[in-house]
């Protein structure tokens, strides 16, 4: 029996970096898994034949978390096709390096939009179902920057800072009605979000690094198991850190 047996599990940003490793660890552990993300779902063969490998059910939703009619539609679907969702994970996410003092309202708007409000509006959307069967786990992905700010990254430390209090906030509101919400802060991982980062910048970041190199998106994903599972039936409103050393709370 794996860990989340026939569970069904929302997975924003699931086609590709930490939320596709998210994806595979999950039906490894016998989840169904569906992938909210925005890429069209022409292109999504190849993830999900990975996916449905070993038997599990996974479907891909092309969605834009930042759109409150998709994201409506998206866990109907979801819901129609593979059942009540027992599991969300927010993923979906954008980074963007820009001074604040050059940052324009667009720039700071479109982050807050897809880093933050996609958190309320996919939690929204679920979660009534969710206390209604008094059972559900909510995990979003913020940020070690949320936790202690990042260089040209104002709005995006801003979003992933939201999402870790949102997450404390939500937890107080639901906790006793069965469904657990905690965050994930990773730090920095290999994945095309880092794809943009300086030589300069990336051998700088690995000097300050305890561990002395970054991490790999499948170093995440066993921290979004645990807190999908019953191995964290006592966590609630947390920030786990996969961040190899480069923030100790
Ligand atoms: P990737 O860029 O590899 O993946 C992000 C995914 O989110 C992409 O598939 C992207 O789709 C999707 N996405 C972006 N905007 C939207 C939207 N509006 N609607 C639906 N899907 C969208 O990034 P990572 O895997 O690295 O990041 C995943 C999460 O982890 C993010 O929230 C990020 O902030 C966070 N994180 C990442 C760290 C890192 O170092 N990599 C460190 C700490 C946190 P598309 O490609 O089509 O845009």
């Amino acid at each position: 029996m794996g860990k989340l047996e026939n569970q069904v599990a929302i997975i924003t940003g699931g086609a590709r970096g930490i939320g596709r490793a998210i994806a595979e660890a999950f039906v490894a552990e016998g989840a169904d898994v569906a992938i909210a993300d925005q890429a069209p779902e022409s292109g999504t063969a190849e993830l999900l034949s990975v996916l449905r490998k070993g038997g599990r059910r996974a479907i891909y939703v092309q969605t834009d978390v930042t759109k409150e009619a998709e994201v409506k539609a998206m866990v109907e679907r979801v819901e129609k096709e593979l059942g009540p969702v027992e599991i969300l994970v927010n993923d979906a996410g954008i980074g963007e390096q820009v001074l604040l003092h050059e940052m324009s309202s667009a720039q700071w708007d479109r982050m807050l939009n897809v880093n933050l409000r996609s958190v309320f509006l996919c939690t929204r959307y679920v979660l009534p179902q969710m206390l209604e069967r008094g059972s559900g786990k909510i995990i979003s992905i913020g940020s070690q920057l949320g936790q202690i700010g990042g260089h040209e990254m104002v709005h995006y430390s801003a979003s992933k800072g939201g999402v870790l209090a949102f997450t404390k906030a939500l937890a107080r509101e639901v906790s006793t009605k069965g469904v657990r919400v905690n965050a994930i802060a990773p730090g920095p991982i290999l994945t095309d979000m880092m794809k943009d980062e300086t030589d300069e910048w990336r051998d700088k970041k690995l000097t300050e690094m305890p561990i002395g190199r970054f991490g790999q998106a499948h170093e995440v994903a066993p921290t979004a198991v645990f807190l999908a599972s019953d191995d964290s039936s006592y966590y609630v409103g947390q920030t786990l850190g996969p961040n190899g050393g480069d923030v100790m709370l």
